[in-house]
């Protein structure tokens, strides 16, 4: 249903707020206004997906526009030419970030403005969607003083919040970080960030030959786009920092070949490179009507494929009142690949690109994209349609890899996320990970939404917010509310109900 405002009775600008406010309570990403002959069509993009939200009329369509650009410092009087601008408020007490842009098409001037979300990002790598596997991968790169880490994937991948959710790890005060970007996407306190000017010769590798002058431990590049950078990039992996950057490829295979393409040395990449985490975004099942349906023939065969197991059943979406069309936020499906010896032996040594897919795929424990996708949707967080609308089936390993132990990794995870199969009446909504050796927290505390999984040692529980908890340990669930927490003496918990103290 289309939203309507009272352009008659409200004023202009709270009309704006109000499209604003409305569009980030739903989680949109972007509100784009479109310009028709008649009217003004505005529509807002949530999960990915761009759907229609209200339609102004010509008469009110100029002051629309105007308020948006004065509001993001653009110039109102020019509207022949692109413009950016951007708005930083409080409006309702919520912290805006917005990121402004006007074009002018043949139907007048078109604006989008890009909502940045950081929500993601504070939470955590833990809270990235890494299945308990990749996440132990990850944390081993990381913990390296040195090399290169690439987090790949398509435009709009979720890149940036697993770049910024490492740096966010690693930002300590003894650790100098510098980064350049293009845009500066999120605000790190205690971080330097430089942005790229190309207007003035600021480029990215301009800016990389000054940040090694000033004694960097970690290197953050927006993103690897030409030879320069790469070999820069590269250079300074080897000589003791730590280097973290994306770039554009679809798995681990693609991006060393790109990175060998773009006549980076063999033998200084074959050192320098670390890991390479791939990752794309699905939309995530609504807990709260997702039902079951039996698999067909070909739905099988897929299953057994790419997991070599048998999918009876599977999870669907439904519809309901708290969802878009069955669907309510996204997952991260990733492909997590630590260079090993031999990878870096045939980087080096420019082996055959079918050897190096052997070496990656079928010699390691890599789990593919697709692989992680279905492993998703045999746990009900996405479905097979949207797995297959991303990663085509073909593009994939055909055996299921011989090192990797499917069974293992799927209880694994059935562990780590056993609310979201099991429980599915209640709508935590989020695919945390978990170390299935450490204790997990199921927060339940519906009105914050918050899913609080914790590792033993790193959990901080909130005790302000007085966090209702259920304390599930091998089934045995304890409810209560967390009154103290003793980090230092083994971590104990104490629940108000019994005052029973939890040791562990
Ligand atoms: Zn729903």
């Amino acid at each position: 249903m289309l939203k309507t405002f009272d352009f008659e009775k409200l004023p202009i600008v709270e009309i704006v707020n109000e499209i604003i406010v409305d569009s980030v309570k739903r989680n949109a990403s972007d509100i784009h206004f479109d310009p028709y002959d008649d009217f003004l069509k505005i529509r807002i993009r949530i999960d990915g997906e761009l759907i229609d939200y209200s339609k102004v009329s010509n008469n009110y369509k100029r002051n629309l526009i105007t308020r948006i650009k004065i509001i993001s410092g653009m110039n109102i009087t020019e509207s022949r030419l692109p413009q950016d601008g951007a708005i930083k408020a409080t409006l309702q007490n919520i912290d805006l970030d917005l990121r402004v842009s006007s074009l002018p098409t043949n139907k007048g001037e078109k604006i989008v403005i890009r909502i940045l979300d950081y929500s993601m990002s504070a939470q955590g790598i833990e809270n990235l969607g890494f299945s308990d596997t990749n996440f132990k991968k990850v944390k081993n790169m990381i913990s390296v003083p040195n090399g290169i880490i690439l987090v790949t994937g398509p435009t709009g991948s979720g890149k940036s919040t697993t770049v910024y959710s490492i740096l966010q790890r690693l930002n300590k005060e003894d650790i100098n970080i510098m980064t350049v970007e293009d845009p500066i996407e999120m605000d790190v306190e205690g971080i330097n960030q430089i942005q790229v000017n190309s207007e003035i010769g600021l480029t990215f590798a301009e800016v990389l030959r000054s940040i090694l002058r000033q004694d960097p431990n970690i290197i953050m590049i927006g993103e690897i786009r030409d030879t320069e950078t790469a070999q820069i990039a590269v250079r300074a992996s080897i000589t003791g920092h730590l280097v973290l950057s994306t770039i554009h490829t679809n798995n681990s295979l693609n991006t060393i070949e790109r990175l060998l393409d773009m006549d980076v040395e063999r033998y200084l990449l074959g050192a320098a490179l670390t890991g390479i985490v791939s990752q794309k975004l699905a939309r995530k099942l609504c807990n709260k009507c997702k039902r079951k349906k039996k698999t067909t023939e070909y739905e099988k065969e897929i299953f057994r494929r790419t997991l070599g197991i048998d999918v009876n059943e599977m999870y669907v979406p439904g519809s309901c009142e708290e969802c878009n069309g069955g669907y309510r936020g996204r997952i991260a499906l990733q492909e997590v690949l630590l260079i090993n010896e031999e990878i870096r032996d045939a980087i080096t040594n420019n082996i055959k690109k079918e050897e190096l897919r052997e070496l990656v795929y079928d010699k390691t424990d890599t789990i593919t994209m697709l692989q992680d996708g279905l492993i998703k949707v045999i746990h009900g967080i996405t479905t097979l349609e949207e797995v297959l609308k991303l990663i085509e089936v073909d593009d994939n390993v055909q055996n299921h890899g011989a090192n990797i132990k499917i069974e293992e990794i799927l209880e694994n995870e059935r562990n780590a996320n056993k609310n979201s199969n099991m429980n599915t009446d209640i709508s935590f909504g989020k695919y945390d990970n978990v170390d299935t050796n450490n204790i997990t927290f199921k927060s339940m505390n519906k009105e914050k939404g918050k899913n609080l999984f914790a590792k033993k040692e790193e959990f901080i529980p909130d005790m302000s917010a007085k966090q209702d908890i259920i304390f599930d340990d091998n089934d045995s669930k304890k409810e209560g509310k967390i009154t103290s927490f003793n980090k230092e003496e083994n971590n104990d918990v104490v629940l108000d109900d019994n005052e029973e103290i939890l040791d562990f």
